[in-house]
């Protein structure tokens, strides 16, 4: 994706480590201190604005550009 893409973040307050999205999405995100953090750099795909509405405590943001 170009620099048009959504921008993902994770509200590290409000995630509980469930690890839903670093197991769908493990390329964007990965776990730091039991919460998720979004890979430096990475780019969004389908599957990760898929998987930030799988969040089940919503602490994954899509921001469109
Ligand atoms: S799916 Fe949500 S609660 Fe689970 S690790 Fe990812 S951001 Fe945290």
């Amino acid at each position: 994706m170009d620099h048009r893409s959504p921008r993902v973040e994770v509200d590290r307050g409000v995630c509980i480590g469930s690890g839903i999205c670093v197991g769908s999405a493990p390329a964007f995100f990965r776990l730091d201190g039991g919460r998720a953090r979004v890979r430096d750099d990475a780019p969004p795909d389908q599957t990760v604005l898929d998987v930030a509405d799988s969040c089940p405590v919503e602490a994954i943001s899509v921001l469109e550009p």
